[in-house]
């Protein structure tokens, strides 16, 4: 497990992260260096797929880092060429959590238009709907990915180019997608009409740059043009970027969990920097939920800038009481059940000359299931601590999220089963708080806080107001806030 929180199977996971660089020399060298600043979006399977007019489209999927995989000549000379895309997976449909290697995107499909590779970050709340649809109309699926509907949508559509294709199939999905293609004239972006999940355009020399955030386009010194808009579609060639709006126009709904957690502190989202946004939910939790303590501890590191927030909003110092082993690596060998038990310990380490009698804060990011909370709050404790009041940077999580992010069912998720006091006793802390709706909202650029009437942002694992109806799962009898 690459070192993202040290509590990975506690956490809302997200999802994937995609990039696409058409015009440079090296593209498939760009987007190596690209996924490996996006791995935390994604650390089961990464691909990219570059177009060269001499071999045509080449494609490369491996199971696991881009670090492994993408780093030896013999592979990067496999994928000549001066365009290419590419994706890190963290399966959200298709086969959870054991990715099999015909589901690693990009996915190739040569149509009767040309060539594309495809590779698409979020989730497809009619996949399911759509694949019975195309199967019974002969459709032969080669993988369980959700992304493949569109590849079958595409290669069905009647019109004529790639670009007019995609048109066509994405008019057809509903749900979340950024979607980076490649065609052998053009490289494309698209993001849905809400605009759910993130997708950014950046310059390097003459060439074009899409990207899930921001930090990919940072480590390879190109810079950020702009967001590319909800409901846009961009087709970049080496000449230039031409934009279209193809779908109905809607109230944009971007995911506010990509601010809380998902992306990187050092990406701009919409303007606003993730740490700086982060950071000012810790001083909205501080004003909200404020506690006689002697000091403010982050759980590291998504923690960090939200215990910033909180302690300087609060003026208690802010002190490094739980320090993270950062070599706690995937080849760590833990050969007996007794030291599988440690878990936690392996990864965090409780700084007892720091806790030792003093009243303690920790500030997290979210609470999910819990179990880790529990562990942290022990370790703490153990130290010396006097009391540990606990701090959540989110609302509670209550609903399942449908848009590209793992989530446990609604009965797993600790604050769905559990009012605030029930979880303060379970987790044994002398008090939890989560930052109100509101107060997320004021801390992501919105002074009155959530508008209910028209919400800024998809909040539903926090609302249960979902921006688009998750079909496939009402189809199954699933509930949402309005069923
Ligand atoms: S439900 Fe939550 S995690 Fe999912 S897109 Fe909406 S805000 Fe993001």
């Amino acid at each position: 497990m690459i070192p993202g929180h040290p509590f990975d199977d506690d956490k809302l996971r997200e999802e994937c992260g995609v990039y696409g660089v058409v015009g440079a020399k090296d593209a498939a060298s760009i987007v190596a260096l690209g996924l490996h600043a996006l791995q935390h979006r994604g650390q089961e399977a990464g691909g990219v797929a570059a177009y060269d007019p001499e071999t045509g489209f080449n494609t490369v999927r491996r199971l696991g880092y881009v670090r492994d995989n993408f780093t030896t000549a013999d592979v990067m000379e496999a994928l000549p060429g001066g365009a290419a895309v590419g994706h890190v997976r963290y399966s959200t449909a298709g086969n959870k959590g054991s990715t099999a290697i015909r589901d690693v995107q990009p996915l190739y499909a040569e149509l009767a238009s040309g060539g594309v590779a495809i590779a698409h970050n979020g989730n497809l709340v009619n996949a399911e709907a759509l694949r019975a649809e195309l199967t019974e109309r002969g459709s032969i699926f080669q993988s369980s990915s959700d992304t493949e509907c569109i590849v079958h949508l595409m290669a069905r559509s009647i019109q004529r180019t790639v670009v007019e294709r995609m048109k066509d199939a994405l008019r057809r999905v509903e749900g979340a997608y950024s979607v980076v293609a490649l065609t052998r004239d053009a490289l494309i972006g698209v993001r849905d009409p809400l605009g759910i999940r993130p997708l950014v355009l950046g310059r390097l020399g003459d060439a074009w740059i899409l990207s899930s955030e921001t930090c990919a386009l940072d480590i390879v010194g190109a810079e950020l043009v702009r967001d590319v808009a909800p409901g846009e579609l961009i087709i970049a060639t080496a000449e230039g970027v031409e934009s279209v709006f193809p779908f109905q126009q809607a109230k944009p709904r971007f995911c506010i969990f990509e601010y809380v957690y998902f992306s990187r502190p050092d990406s701009v989202i919409d303007g606003l920097s993730v740490y700086e946004a982060r950071r000012r939910i810790g001083m909205e939790l501080a004003r909200e939920a404020p506690v006689d303590a002697d000091i403010i501890c982050p759980v590291p590191d998504s923690g960090t800038p939200a215990a910033i927030g909180y302690a300087q909003e609060s003026g208690v110092p802010f002190a490094m009481g739980i320090i993270r082993n950062q070599y706690v690596g995937r080849t760590f060998i833990e050969p007996t059940e007794h030291i599988r038990n440690m878990g936690v310990r392996l990864k965090l380490n409780v700084n007892r000359a720091i806790i030792e009698g003093k009243r303690v804060v920790l500030v997290d990011d979210s609470v999910v299931r819990g179990t880790t909370s529990r562990k942290i709050r022990e370790m703490v404790k153990d130290a010396g601590a006097a009391e540990v009041h606990l701090r959540i940077a989110s609302p509670p999580t209550t609903w399942p999220c449908f848009y590209g992010v793992d989530t446990p069912e609604k009965e797993k998720l600790l604050a769905a089963t559990m009012s605030e006091e029930e979880m303060r006793v379970h987790l044994g802390v002398d008090s939890i708080r989560f930052v109100s709706l509101d107060g997320l909202y004021r801390a992501t650029g919105s002074g009155a806080g959530r508008d209910a009437a028209q919400p800024r942002f998809c909040d539903a694992c926090f609302s249960g107001d979902y921006p688009v109806a998750p079909t496939d799962r009402l189809a199954r009898g699933h509930l949402t806030e309005d069923a």
